[in-house]
């Protein structure tokens, strides 16, 4: 596939710039650039050389982003559907593996598939696309091709609402389709519970596919317990938890929508008997943890799973705020011999961060806890260590000391 193609147009790299890119990771920003040649067109392939003029692979260049070029391939490639093809293969191979049969998984998760700027989920015969880099942009036919050719995808749909667009000059828009007339699947199966399904709703392409293998997990933890899953979205665990017997699911979000979708994701799953509460989550663990301790619910699992409280590295003291005050109050809420289970998907808050923030917790509230499982993203998104933004969900179980 490669091919030696001595025209294309160049970017040469400043001394001490080609380490981090050898080891795999894929962006180059304007700060990296020595010199490039004159009146690259945004989108074009560009071979990319050090300082030395070595030449170390090629990539998309868009003058509008500060990642001046996301880097595709170590060799100078055409970048077409064979490429795209070659990919997405590997990228399947790798969820085969690792991941197993399942009919929704994020095929391609961008950097982490040597892809930058380029996420592909699947649901069924269905392909959601959420696109942040110009080069991908232009290259959507031959990205739909290669998909069909990999997959047997009937419709794809592009979401184009990712707040990444609006820096590399992509527009910004809710849902649309491009490629096929049929209709996305009403309802998909994720871990074990199948979930009404729109694309055009729900969070990232509609479901947290992250949590795939977590849900399993967590729930072996909740037969015959009774289960607290604070920001529960559609039911993720909840729904889990009570299909693996739990004696009683309570289940709180402060999104209306979200709960109606859980409760009719109860019902297509004949699960009946969750408790859901409309309630921001801060107020209602502190409400009901300020009960006295006679008359407190208590739980023996408690799950939590917020939303990242900070996408920057700048508000990283009230993040943690947050997360200290969303376990103190589970801890409370917490039977003696109860397991409390908790996710961060924020990727300023590394694991130690959170782990010592769960911990500042317990010794508030003279807590020695006990980790019993640790928890990270599913394998469709693959962790690079060179590529700490490819790392980003943690969790961990705890069970309290007495
Ligand atoms: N556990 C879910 C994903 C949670 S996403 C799953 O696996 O599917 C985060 C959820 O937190 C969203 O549904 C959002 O509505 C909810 N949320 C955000 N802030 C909240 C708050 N202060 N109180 C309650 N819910 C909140």
């Amino acid at each position: 596939m490669s091919q030696r193609n001595e025209t294309l147009p160049t970017v040469t790299l400043k001394p001490g710039e080609s380490d981090r890119l050898i080891a795999g990771h894929p962006w180059i920003f304007q700060g990296n650039v020595r010199n490039t040649t004159d009146g690259i067109p945004d989108g074009a392939v560009v071979q990319v050389r050090d300082h030395r003029r070595r030449h170390l692979g090629c990539g998309l260049y868009n003058a509008k982003s500060k990642i001046r070029v996301r880097m595709l391939d170590r060799e100078r490639q055409q970048i077409n559907v064979g490429f795209f093809k070659h990919r997405f293969q590997s990228a399947l191979a790798h969820r085969k593996r690792w991941l197993g049969d399942c009919s929704c998984f994020r095929l391609v998760s961008a950097e982490a598939d040597q892809l930058s700027g380029l996420i592909i989920d699947i649901y069924g015969d269905t392909a959601i696309l959420q696109i942040t880099s110009l080069g991908i942009d232009q290259r959507k036919a031959e990205i739909i091709e290669a998909l069909r050719e990999t997959l047997e995808i009937q419709n794809v749909f592009e979401r184009g609402d990712a707040a990444g667009r609006k820096f590399e000059g992509l527009p910004e828009f809710p849902l649309e389709r491009i490629h096929g007339d049929g209709q996305a699947p009403a309802k998909v199966r994720v871990g074990a519970i199948d979930f009404g399904f729109d694309p055009a709703k729900g969070h990232k392409t509609g479901m947290y596919l992250d949590q795939q293998l977590n849900y399993q997990r967590v729930a072996e933890l909740c037969a015959d317990r009774d289960v607290l899953d604070c920001f529960t979205f559609q039911g993720g665990f909840a729904l889990h938890a009570k299909r693996a017997g739990a004696r009683s699911v309570t289940a709180v979000d402060q999104s209306e929508e979200a709960l109606q979708a859980a409760d009719q994701n109860a019902a297509i799953n004949g699960l009946d008997g969750i408790e859901w509460i409309h309630a921001n989550a801060f107020d209602w663990l502190k409400a009901t943890s300020s009960e006295d301790q006679e008359s407190r619910d208590q739980y023996d699992v408690v799950i939590l799973d917020p939303p990242s409280f900070t996408r920057s590295r700048h508000n990283l003291d009230q993040a943690t705020r947050g997360y200290k005050e969303i376990h103190l109050r589970a801890l409370k809420l917490l039977k003696p011999d109860g397991v409390l289970i908790t996710f961060c998907c924020s990727h300023h808050v590394d694991r130690d961060l959170f782990e010592e923030t769960v911990v500042a917790a317990a010794i508030d509230n003279r807590n020695v806890l006990r980790r019993v499982a640790e928890y990270t993203q599913a394998p469709d998104h693959p962790q690079i260590p060179t590529i700490p933004e490819t790392e980003y969900l943690k969790g961990f179980a705890y069970t309290v000391i007495d």
